[in-house]
């Protein structure tokens, strides 16, 4: 006869159901709130080289952070997925492409530290869509170039599992691989 668990597995759905309804109350909009998305990504990448958190950037986190619903594993991640429902790419898909970037980043925790992963909620007009995210920061103090090389490699890691990098990915790994640059002719 097998165990069961019921309340457990109960609790967990209900956990993320929770989680989803309050993203979907505070969903970000990419017209009206382009600034406050595009502050906060210059903030995030000045911190990489400053490795000062300012109350302005807390603070924009902390808009993003309502949008997000966040959880710490990738099980708890596929529930996420499938609670939410609104895929074009396949769950699984998605699901190994994020993992991809964590499998990287967990073997860098000399210059990362993770959050596990989530789905950030955005409003384009009428329209509700989500954004999958692998959640991840730079060790504070921890050595600029090295972050760089490691945050690069966590970007690429999705090609390494024959998936393909998305649009963010190939963008991001572009203003990494310049703002290394930058801070080596700094030197
Ligand atoms: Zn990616």
């Amino acid at each position: 006869m097998h165990e069961s668990f019921p309340t457990i597995e109960r609790d967990i759905h209900k956990e993320i159901a929770e989680k989803i309804a309050t993203a979907k109350e505070h969903p970000l909009d990419i017209e009206k709130e382009a600034d406050i998305i595009q502050r906060y990504a210059d903030l995030v990448h000045e911190s990489y080289i400053s490795d000062i958190e300012t109350p302005e950037l807390r603070e924009l986190e902390a808009r993003i952070k309502l949008a997000m619903a966040q959880v710490a594993t990738i099980s708890e991640f596929k529930i996420l997925m499938e609670s939410a429902g609104v895929f074009t790419k396949t769950v699984l898909d998605t699901l190994a492409h994020e993992n991809a970037h964590a499998n990287i980043a967990d073997q860098h925790p000399d210059t990362h530290l993770t959050h596990g992963y989530g789905l950030v909620y955005l409003k384009d007009g009428e329209d509700i869509s989500v954004q999958p995210v692998h959640i991840s920061e730079k060790v504070k103090g921890s050595n600029t170039i090295e972050f760089f090389d490691h945050a690069i490699a966590v970007l690429e890691a999705p090609a390494l599992y024959e998936n393909k990098l998305s649009d963010d990915d190939t963008r991001e790994i572009e203003v990494l691989k310049e703002m290394k640059e930058s801070v080596i002719a700094s030197k």
